[in-house]
């Protein structure tokens, strides 16, 4: 068990709508979209960052950057989107559980 706001979503101890879940993968609404699509793509295992990844991880990260695009086109964004991960306290990260921003409008 941990204090991880993430990891919190995902044991469902603070309910939120899910937006897509598998074994690995959790997919949710930002609490505060930047546009009208903004998910959270995130590993369900604890990874504080980007800077904690490694070899282990290649089918894991590679497994999720798919997904986010099928996301997008289910969440009509054709035309395209942004996504953002960022690292680290320098890197602007605020929830340390690694995570992928989508964003984007329809
Ligand atoms: P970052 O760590 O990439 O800077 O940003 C963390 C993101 O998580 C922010 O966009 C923030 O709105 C979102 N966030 C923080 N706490 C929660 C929460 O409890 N629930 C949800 N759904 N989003 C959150
Ligand atoms: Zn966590």
């Amino acid at each position: 068990m941990n204090d991880c706001i993430f990891c919190k979503l995902v044991r469902k101890e603070i309910p939120t709508k899910v937006v897509y879940e598998d074994d690995e993968v959790f997919v949710f609404n930002d609490i505060n979209p930047k546009a009208e699509v903004h998910l959270l793509i995130i590993p369900k295992i604890h990874i504080e960052s980007m800077l904690h990844l490694s070899e282990h991880h290649h089918s894991l990260m590679g497994k999720i950057m798919v997904l986010t695009n099928k996301l997008a086109l289910e969440h009509g964004l054709h035309g395209g989107y942004k996504t953002q991960i960022n690292t680290g306290l320098k890197g602007g990260q605020e929830v340390f559980h690694l995570h992928v921003h989508l964003v984007g409008n329809r």
